[in-house]
């Protein structure tokens, strides 16, 4: 029976609330896969600062490097918003995702046929959508030298090597073997010499997965695209600033925040989270949608783990449990048979992955 290390940062809000139920349903596959977790809980966010005076203690850290992965809830919240910005929860997410190298941000956008009036879109655009972006997260225009303003002036600079782009780009490659094998990636290369760059090398190393079709689409095409008709695409490759906007865009065609899992990987540890913040307003009662988190840990057997039958277990699993019509209460609106709690939707979804 194979071990794996799992570093569990529960965070603020309702962070508690969500991982306890990934780990529930951690622990219902594990015992029907021949594996098995064991889990060290890490404090980050407002309630490091509160026991430390630091939202990101190197205790956190060193577990975090110590582990095969990192299941992540959220942080932060109105109470230490006025802190200085180098204590507040943000900056120690920012500073964490730093320490451990995670150069690459994973988003899928997947709507459910149950849930497909959640969509602002209608429903014969977004029926069958399951695409994944792959943004790169530690480059590009946020990151870019040199940056400043003075009085009437502001500038950033948007700068790609081909080593970063090297390294994003077989990401991207690798996640479509395991998918439809179609990666686009998106650029600006008719204005941008960083996009040509872009371009040539993301080329290049496409020849390494001959089975891989790769398409190129300008950005301000890919976001009307992605409205129009966003069952074409599969993988999206994009920069940092392309990518931020374009997987925004993205996670709205399935209508939910609570749904939505992703995952920021590098050389080191990956770090497995949901979408959404801490959601303090709902926070304590016991009504927060687990599903992001339950598929961000889906996505960390898959991904981290290579347990791939474990992550298959999940995400019908959480099919199944939209399709008999338990819903929690952000999406009791959307044909629900049963209105369930954050706790009881976890123990349903934990029942359904261990059959
Ligand atoms: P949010 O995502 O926390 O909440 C936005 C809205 O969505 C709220 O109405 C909330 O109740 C709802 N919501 C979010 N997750 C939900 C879930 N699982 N189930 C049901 N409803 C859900 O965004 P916000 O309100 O802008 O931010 C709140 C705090 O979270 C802030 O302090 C922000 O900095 C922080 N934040 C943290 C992360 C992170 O930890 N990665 C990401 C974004 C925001």
């Amino acid at each position: 029976m194979k071990t794996y290390k799992i570093a569990l940062i529960k965070g603020d809000g309702i962070g508690p609330e969500i991982i306890d139920e990934a780990v529930k349903v951690l622990d219902a596959v594990a015992s029907c896969c021949d594996i098995e977790f064991s889990y060290e809980e890490a404090l980050m966010g407002g309630c490091a600062y509160d026991i430390t005076g630091d939202p990101l203690p190197q205790e956190t850290i060193n577990i975090s490097l110590n582990s095969d992965a990192v299941l992540f809830g959220a942080i932060g919240g109105q109470k230490w918003d006025s802190l200085p910005r180098e204590k507040r929860p943000e900056s120690g997410l920012l500073r964490f995702r730093k320490e451990l190298g995670v150069y690459a941000n994973l988003r899928p956008a997947t709507v459910f046929d149950e849930l497909i009036n959640a969509s602002s879109l209608k429903p014969e655009v977004v029926k069958g959508v399951d695409l994944m972006v792959v943004r790169e997260l530690i480059g590009g225009i946020y990151f870019g030298e040199p940056k400043g303003r003075d009085e009437n002036r502001g500038w950033n600079t948007m700068v790609y090597t081909r080593e970063e782009i090297v390294r994003i780009a077989h990401q991207a490659f690798k996640i479509a073997m395991t998918r439809s094998k179609r990666v686009c990636s998106i650029d600006k290369a008719n204005v941008l010499d960083v996009s040509q760059l872009w371009r040539e090398v993301v080329t290049e190393v496409a020849r390494e997965y001959p089975e891989v079709e790769l398409s190129h689409m300008y950005v301000d095409n890919a976001a009307m695209q992605l409205i129009r008709d966003p069952r074409q695409f599969d993988v999206m490759l994009t920069g940092n600033i392309f990518g931020d906007i374009l997987s925004d865009e993205a996670s709205m065609l399935s209508g939910s925040i609570g749904l939505l899992p992703s995952a920021s990987v590098g050389a080191k540890i990956g770090v497995y989270e949901p979408i959404h913040g801490s959601a303090p307003d709902i926070a304590g009662q016991g009504i927060a949608n687990p599903i992001a988190t339950i598929l961000s840990a889906s996505m960390m057997l898959r991904y981290a783990l290579g347990e791939n039958e474990a992550a298959d277990k999940i995400d019908n699993a959480v099919k199944r449990a939209l399709k008999d019509g338990y819903r929690t209460k952000d999406l009791a609106q959307y044909d629900a048979k049963e209105v369930c709690s954050t706790s009881e939707m976890g123990s349903i979804i934990a029942n359904y992955a261990a059959k």
